[in-house]
């Protein structure tokens, strides 16, 4: 099979790259990003990595008549970027979804599109359904434009697939793992890690009851797979996740037991982390039924489990190593 990964420099494309050149397929990816966290698949001749973006039209259109399948990942992700860039956050996020569903309609390549669990705001309906319902906060705080842009690029693939477009929409919950961003920066697990190897104390925000169900790599990565080879996955929305449900505070326990570090926690107030635009999730937790029965995937790497890999291969990259 031939697969086209937008973002596929990133950090869950650089895995979905490595899975489906595992399976024997041909994997092109288009990214804006270096090609850090591919860069071990360089020399693989089933491999090739197009530096350039979505909305380079001719570059577009050239790789998706190549492909049999497209997923697109190209987006800006981050909560350091909803509050810090909202207009980039934007624009890739809802013109660069929209290019790419137009260019795969005239195509006909079934698009396979991954949005975010944040689609779902700060929803009370614990677990979160695929059909359940969206709440989200007032457009002036910065961080429901990421939310907010993710369920336009979902409007747009149902949109598409009403004319005939085969479409899949993921929503990934917290995916952790190797080559997730940079220590100290991006995500709690890598800002965490990077204070761990410094030693310094973990930045727990709020009170640290607020909860997040984090999913390794691997099992999301399965679930991805599957979703572009499965019949009964078009048209669907699939939750990927994981259901073990994890506050902030316990996380930050158990990272300094696992690491073994001396770094202690410190409770630091929302405000003076991310400014007025931001609000926090106080709880985040998927139904998986249908990535269980629709992609036949049941996660399997325990949180514990799962830190300890990627803790061990940070350490391995050093501090510097993974920037
Ligand atoms: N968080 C924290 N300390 C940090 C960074 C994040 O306690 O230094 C918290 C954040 O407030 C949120 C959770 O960790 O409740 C997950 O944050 P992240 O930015 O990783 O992703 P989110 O799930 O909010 O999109």
């Amino acid at each position: 099979m031939r697969v086209l990964i937008t973002g596929g420099a990133g950090f869950l494309g650089s895995h979905l790259t490595d899975a489906f050149l595992a399976r024997g397929d041909e994997v092109t990816i288009l990214d804006v990003a270096s090609d850090l966290k591919v860069r071990h698949q360089l020399q693989n001749a089933q491999f090739r990595y197009v530096r350039d973006s979505v909305f380079s039209r001719e570059i577009l259109e050239g790789l998706i008549s190549w492909c049999d399948v497209v997923y697109h990942l190209a987006a800006v992700v981050g909560v350091e970027h909803y509050v810090g860039d909202p207009y980039q956050v934007l624009n890739v996020n809802v013109n660069g979804t929209q290019t790419v569903l137009n260019v795969a309609f005239k195509a006909r390549k079934k698009v396979i599109f991954s949005s975010t669990s944040e689609v779902y705001g700060r929803s009370l309906s614990i677990p979160f359904k695929e059909d359940g319902d969206r709440v989200l906060g007032s457009t002036q705080i910065d961080r429901w434009c990421y939310s907010t842009s993710k369920a336009v690029g979902e409007h747009f693939c149902f949109a598409f697939y009403k004319l005939g477009l085969p479409v899949v929409v993921l929503r990934y919950f917290n995916v952790y793992g190797p080559r997730l961003d940079h220590m100290d920066v991006g995500r709690v697990i890598t800002i965490f890690l990077g204070q761990l190897m410094r030693g310094v104390p973990l930045t727990v925000i709020g009170d640290g009851r607020q909860t997040r169900c984090f999913t390794y790599v691997e099992d999301a990565i399965r679930a991805t797979v599957a979703a572009g080879l499965k019949e009964e996955a078009v048209g669907r929305i699939v939750n990927v996740g994981s259901d073990e449900e994890v506050s902030i505070k316990d996380l930050a326990a158990m990272m300094i037991r696992i690491s073994g570090s001396r770094s202690s926690v410190t409770f630091v107030p929302q405000q003076s982390v991310y400014g007025d635009s931001y609000e926090d999730i106080s709880r985040r937790v998927p139904d998986i039924q249908r990535m269980r029965e629709i992609l036949g995937v049941t996660p399997q790497v325990p949180l514990e489990e799962g830190l300890k890999r990627t803790i061990e291969w940070f350490r391995r990259q050093g501090v510097e190593g993974n920037r």
